[in-house]
């Protein structure tokens, strides 16, 4: 099921501070975009399923979002302007957390410290299996560091092998890629 990244869907009193907020942004020259806005019960069951029942990361611990209400959203960088879709300079996320505070605006990382690109109307939300949550993404996120570490020593060690100066290139590419890869 496709993420609703219409705008119009969203709670309209919300939908204001969004306004305010990627438009504030875009003056402090911050591109991003909304990626997924209203669920329906239907992509929020798809979602909440997701690393349980079906294949994937955990991304949700409850059916309760508050994107139920249309009253969050998810952003994302550029990626023409940043390379990735989540960079991982924490300075640029502090930017846009404080950014969407001004605007009234609360951050997800900033109510329970992951999730960065999720933003709500308030922290008046459903805090059942939240901390089994965190643990989860924490525990995810430190895998995927070790295998981004274990893949970039490799290709360390591939570098020493390459025989024209393109091959080396090549792997130093991808080892700059699969590090942009690591969650801070
Ligand atoms: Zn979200």
């Amino acid at each position: 099921m496709e993420a609703d990244r219409d705008m119009n869907n969203l709670n309209i009193q919300f939908k204001i501070k969004v306004l305010k907020f990627f438009n504030e942004c875009e003056m402090q020259d911050i591109s991003i975009f909304m990626t997924e806005g209203f669920r329906t019960y239907e992509r929020q069951l798809e979602l909440y399923n997701q690393g349980r029942t079906t294949q994937g990361k955990i991304v949700t611990w409850t059916m309760n979002s508050i994107h139920r209400t249309g009253k969050a959203i998810d952003i994302a960088f550029s990626p023409s302007k940043y390379g990735v879709l989540y960079p991982n300079d924490i300075k640029l996320w502090n930017k846009v957390f404080n950014i969407a505070a001004s605007c009234g605006i609360d951050s997800g990382y900033k109510l329970w410290g992951c999730d960065k690109p999720h933003f709500q109307e308030n922290p008046d939300f459903d805090k059942n299996n939240l901390n089994k949550y965190i643990m989860e993404t924490k525990f995810q996120n430190a895998i995927q560091n070790k295998l981004c570490d274990s893949a970039a020593s490799l290709l360390s060690a591939l570098w020493n092998f390459a025989t024209t100066e393109e091959e080396q290139d090549q792997v130093a590419e991808m080892k700059k890629n699969i590090l942009k890869m690591k969650n801070e």
